[in-house]
């Protein structure tokens, strides 16, 4: 078995340290005998959508965002829109999450988004949504929280059509827009969140949940991953929990 990851623009699109996503997927799969293999596909660079089972798009700051959107839209839209509706997963943090949507509007420019998710992000007047936040999500099956923190002016709402990953724990952050109560968005296999942190290595129990679904696609049947000791995952989750005042 082994688990092939793709990140796109992993130069342009890397804030808030998303390189320990990637990271702690590698370190999971290890642990377990798994092999991994990680590419990045960056500005011009196609995508086969076969090659890969998850892909990964991580944060970006509005100017990273103008230097990747139209390139993304252009030169990875179909293989992505390709691989995802063939059950690879796909998990996009913050910037790369705006970009999942159908587009992100910055006054009078509007960034292009790949459509893959039935939402749509505004940057507003108003305050950035910055800090801890909680999140309960249904995902995987099972009532769990996400815990991560949020840094972002953008505000984004889901059209009629797109599931959201979870509801902010009520007083415990913003997520998409700091109004609705909504965070992230959940279709298919594709997950996107405005929780950085990173993500992954302060709630383990996605990284595997991701793993299993890309595996998945791979082996044709849903793998059962062995548990790890995560003593230390347990923590950064208590801790992540606890900045979050939950
Ligand atoms: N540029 C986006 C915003 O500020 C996303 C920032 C980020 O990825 N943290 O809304």
């Amino acid at each position: 078995m082994e688990l092939r990851v793709l990140s796109l623009y992993p130069e342009q699109m890397n804030i808030y340290a998303d390189r320990g996503n990637i990271l702690f997927l590698r370190r999971r799969c290890e642990w377990r005998q798994i092999g991994f293999e990680w590419r990045g596909a960056g500005p011009g660079e196609s995508v086969d959508p076969a090659e890969h089972d998850l892909f990964y798009i991580g944060g970006g700051q509005d100017r990273d965002q103008r230097v990747v959107a139209a390139d993304m839209v252009e030169t990875k839209r179909l293989a992505l829109a390709a691989a995802v509706e063939d059950g690879a997963a796909l998990l996009a943090v913050c910037g790369g999450y705006q970009l999942l949507g159908e587009s992100y509007q910055l006054g009078a420019e509007t960034l292009p988004g790949l459509g893959l998710a039935d939402l749509r992000t505004v940057r507003e007047e108003g305050p950035r949504l910055i800090g801890n936040v909680a999140i309960e999500t249904e995902l995987g099956g099972e009532k769990r929280l996400l815990a991560g923190f949020e840094n972002h002016g953008g505000r984004t709402y889901l059209g009629s059509g797109a599931r959201p990953l979870g509801r902010v724990v009520p007083g415990h952050g913003h997520g998409n827009n700091g109004d609705d109560g909504f965070e992230g968005v959940w279709e298919k296999n594709v997950v996107g969140t405005y929780l950085h942190g990173p993500l992954l290595p302060k709630n383990a129990w996605l990284a595997d949940h991701l793993i299993e679904l890309a595996l998945e696609r791979r082996c044709g049947e849903r793998p059962r991953l062995e548990p790890l000791p995560d003593e230390l995952e347990r923590a950064a989750h208590a801790s992540a929990r606890a900045a979050a005042g939950v």
